[in-house]
């Protein structure tokens, strides 16, 4: 059981504006265990069709050491989130599918192929659909994939919760920023840290980019809409105090006090030290064209 610390400020007395900016974003609180590939997951097995390959990253590698030494071999994919229409029923699946697959090359790439973060690919599905499973089961992953970037696997316990947009997505206002200062000072709250967006693996919501948001536009025009996000950490220290699952950390946090004794990543992932892997759909589209963002910190 995971459940998140109700908002311990009541926005309408400081940030009224931001209320109708409410959205609702689905924590998946990934937990280490042994998922099949019937299980929603973070780094567990996926429900793959056997007459569809295995899928392979052919760019080029950075440093042929980590690639049994040669550069060009084709590395299989790991499989980082599987979610299931069944465990998450808000994720706006395309007409037709209920299952999303995710998957990632965990090696770097050569600077001049967009730098060296993970390449995510992307499938909708249809589990009854899938029909005979692949027979020869998954390709292990390297032994020498970079560390963090293939995720220990875990279950999921999926918890919607309300969430508000970082600042850096507003247009900056000093009255504002003196109203967030004052939320801080009087209750111990801070807006970013634990009043606005969520941190974690989660669907839908706001990002919670680590550095200025770079939303993508889809060939529509239409600014693409947030789907997933993939990142290192839970929580950290900080957001600990309102993030950490009550079930982790006890249900009485004093702000002004307590500290959280250390972040949690149950995942293991360590992608762009804390950075985050940030998916992003147009549903609008018939075809629903997806990309990603990715951040370091
Ligand atoms: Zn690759
Ligand atoms: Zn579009």
């Amino acid at each position: 059981m995971h459940t998140t610390r109700a908002q311990p400020v009541d926005l309408a007395d400081y940030l009224p504006e931001l209320l109708p900016m409410a959205r609702t974003t689905t924590r998946l609180h990934p937990c280490p265990g042994y998922p099949s590939m019937s299980d929603s997951s973070v780094g567990g097995p996926l429900r793959w069709p056997a007459v569809e390959a295995w899928p392979n990253c052919s760019m080029p590698h950075h440093a042929p050491d980590d690639v049994a030494g040669d550069p060009r071999k084709p590395v299989p994919l790991v499989p980082i989130v599987q979610l299931y229409a069944r465990d998450v029923s808000e994720l706006p699946f395309p007409p037709g599918t209920d299952l999303l697959q995710v998957l990632w090359c965990p090696f770097d790439h050569p600077e001049e192929d967009e730098g060296p973060w993970p390449r995510p690919i992307l499938y909708w599905r249809n589990e009854a659909a899938v029909g005979a499973r692949l027979a020869a089961g998954m390709p292990e992953p390297s032994e020498n994939s970079p560390f963090g970037t293939v995720p220990r696997p875990c279950l999921i316990d999926p918890e919607q919760v309300v969430e508000y947009p970082s600042p850096d997505e507003l247009a900056y206002q000093p009255d504002r920023a003196s109203r967030m200062d004052a939320v801080e000072a009087a209750t111990g709250w801070s807006y970013f840290r634990h009043l606005s967006v969520a941190p974690g693996i989660k669907v839908g919501g706001w990002p919670r980019w680590t550095q200025p948001p770079r939303w993508p536009e889809c060939i529509c025009g239409r600014r693409m809409e947030h789907l997933l996000t993939v990142s290192s950490r839970e929580y950290d220290v900080e957001s600990g105090k309102r993030w950490a699952p009550i079930q982790h950390v006890g249900a009485d946090i004093d702000p002004q006090v307590d500290s959280i004794e250390r972040g949690f990543s149950p995942t293991d992932l360590c992608i762009g030290d804390m950075g985050g892997m940030y998916l992003f759909i147009c549903p609008r589209c018939p075809d629903v064209p997806w990309t990603y963002r990715f951040d370091c910190s």
